[in-house]
């Protein structure tokens, strides 16, 4: 039988419940009976590791070219107030 973990997104209670097959989503929150509740993945290390890998790619990415900007505003910054 099928027991998986969810958190309610509301409170953050973590919970087990059994889940039969096409019967997700398992209901509310046992704690607040907030139905929003999202289920805890226990994926294979291996692929937890390459979807963590590809979001601080993208993430990195992402800074970089707003970093570039930063470094360019902190330069600017420096220079103006460099020799006082
Ligand atoms: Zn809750």
């Amino acid at each position: 039988m099928p027991i998986f973990e969810y958190a309610c997104k509301e409170c953050g209670t973590e919970f087990e419940t059994l889940v039969l097959p096409g019967k997700e989503p398992p209901g509310a929150c046992p704690s607040c009976n907030a139905p929003e509740v999202e289920r805890l993945f226990s994926l294979p290390a291996v692929q937890t590791d390459e979807t963590r890998a590809k979001s601080v790619a993208s993430a990195q990415r992402r800074k970089k070219k707003l970093g570039e900007e930063r470094v360019q505003e902190q330069r600017k910054y420096e220079e103006a107030h460099e020799g006082h």
